[in-house]
C-alpha cells in the first residue's frame, strides 16, 4: 500500500516536517540519507549541515548556545517520539510523472507515496583544498551570518573568497565585526553581483579587495591547551595573482568562502522546476508548492536567500501543514 506521506531529507526542514506530520496522524516515512563515503565527502551526512558544525547562537530556545550535531539529534528523537519512521538510507531516483509517486532508496527498495516533502538542503561549495578542510570550523566557514560574530573573529582581519552577490553579503556583514575585510576574488571587477551590493561593499573603508588572485593554502597552526587539546587555528591564507604568479601572504582569522551553494536536486532529474542554480522553485513564495502537485519543498533545497537553520525548520512546518491539506483535499487522509 503506499505511503500517505514520505520526508527525503534529515537537516531541520525535514525533522520539522516529521514532527508536525507525525503529530497529524499522517505516518511519515523519512529518508534521512545513507552513510557512505560519497555522502561524508559531499557533507550530505545524515542529519544535515549543522551537524558539520560546532556552536549554534542563533537557534532561539538556547540562550547557552548548543552544538550544532546536539540540535541535530534532538530533532530526530522528537521526530521518532511522535512515531516517524526513519530510513537511513538516500533516495537515487524518483518518479513524479505517476500516481502514487514511485521511489527508489540505495538499498535498491522501492516506494510508493502519495505525498512527497523533499527537504534535501544544500552544500556550501568550497574551494577543495586540502588546507582548508583542516581549518574547517577552525576558522574557515561558509556562512558569515552564522559564524561571523563568533568570539574569534571579532575586531580581527578576515578573508572573504568570491565575487558574486555572497561575496557580498557575506563581506558586508563580516565588516561588523571584522578590523578588516579582505575581498579575494579572480577578476578585477565584482561583475556577477548586483552593483548596488558590490558598490557598498567595494566603498567600504574596512574592505581591501585583493583582485585577480586565488587562494592557494590555508594557512595555521596547532595549539596545545592546558587540558591535552590540539586546536587547529587558522592564521592566514596564501594568495597568488593570477596575472604576475606573484604568491603573498594575508594574515587573518577566517576565511569565509562566498561561492555559492549547490541544492541537492540530482536525483530529481529535472522533474521539478528548479532556477537557474538549481534550486526548487515554489509557485507560490508563501506555500512550500512545487511544479508537481502533492511535492511539497522545504529548506535550503528551495531557498537561495535565507539559508538558515530556523528558516529551513519553518519551512518544513509549512510542507507538513500544506501536505496535510492537499492530502484531505484528495481525500487521502
Ligand atoms: C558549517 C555550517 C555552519 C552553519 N551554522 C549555522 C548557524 O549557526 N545557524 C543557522 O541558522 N544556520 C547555520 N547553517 C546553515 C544551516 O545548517 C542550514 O540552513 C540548514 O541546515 C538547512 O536545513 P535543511 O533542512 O534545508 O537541510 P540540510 O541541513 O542541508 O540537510 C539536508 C540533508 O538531507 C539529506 N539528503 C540529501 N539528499 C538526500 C537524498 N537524496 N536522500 C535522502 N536524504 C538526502 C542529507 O543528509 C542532507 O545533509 C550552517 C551551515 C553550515 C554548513
Amino acid at each position: 500500500m503506499a505511503e500517505k506521506l514520505v520526508i527525503i531529507g534529515s537537516g531541520p526542514a525535514s525533522w520539522t516536517a516529521a514532527i508536525y506530520a507525525a503529530r497529524a496522524c499522517l505516518d511519515p516515512l523519512v529518508y534521512e540519507g545513507g552513510i557512505t563515503e560519497e555522502n561524508r565527502l559531499r557533507g550530505t551526512l545524515p542529519l544535515g549541515q549543522l551537524n558539520l558544525t560546532t556552536e549554534i547562537e542563533n537557534f532561539p530556545g538556547f540562550p547557552d548556545g548548543i552544538q550544532g550535531p546536539e540540535l541535530m539529534i534532538r530533532m530526530r528523537e522528537q521526530a521518532a517520539k511522535y512515531g516517524a519512521r526513519i530510513v537511513t538510507e538516500d533516495i537515487v531516483a524518483a518518479d513524479l510523472s505517476r500516481r502514487p509517486f514511485l521511489l527508489k532508496d540505495s538499498a535498491g527498495e522501492t516506494v510508493e507515496t502519495h505525498s512527497l516533502i523533499v527537504a534535501t538542503g544544500a552544500s556550501a561549495n568550497y574551494l577543495g583544498l586540502e588546507s582548508e578542510s583542516r581549518y574547517k570550523n577552525y576558522g574557515v566557514s561558509a556562512c558569515a551570518v552564522c559564524d561571523g560574530a563568533l568570539p574569534r573573529f571579532r575586531n580581527q582581519p578576515l578573508v572573504v573568497v568570491g565575487g558574486g552577490d555572497s561575496a557580498s553579503e557575506e563581506g558586508n556583514y563580516l565588516t561588523k565585526y571584522a578590523s578588516n575585510v579582505y575581498l579575494v576574488h579572480r577578476r578585477d571587477t565584482m561583475t556577477r553581483a548586483s552593483p548596488i551590493m558590490a558598490k557598498r561593499l567595494l566603498e567600504n573603508p574596512k574592505v581591501k579587495p585583493v583582485w585577480d588572485s586565488t587562494v592557494e593554502e590555508v594557512l595555521g597552526e596547532t595549539i596545545s591547551t592546558p587540558f591535552g587539546d590540539n586546536i587547529p587555528t587558522m592564521t592566514g591564507v596564501r594568495v597568488k595573482n593570477l596575472k604576475t604568479g606573484e604568491t603573498s601572504t594575508l594574515h587573518a582569522a577566517g576565511m569565509f568562502v562566498a561561492i555559492g551553494h549547490t541544492p541537492n536536486t540530482q536525483f530529481l532529474k529535472g522533474q521539478l522546476e528548479t532556477d537557474s542554480k538549481g534550486f526548487i522553485v515554489l509557485k507560490d513564495p508563501f506555500r512550500t508548492t512545487t511544479s508537481v502537485e502533492g511535492v511539497f519543498a522545504a529548506g535550503d533545497v528551495a531557498d537561495p536567500i535565507y539559508k538558515q537553520a530556523i528558516t529551513a525548520a519553518g519551512m518544513g512546518c509549512k510542507a507538513a501543514l500544506d501536505a496535510e491539506r492537499w492530502l484531505a483535499a484528495q481525500g487521502t487522509h
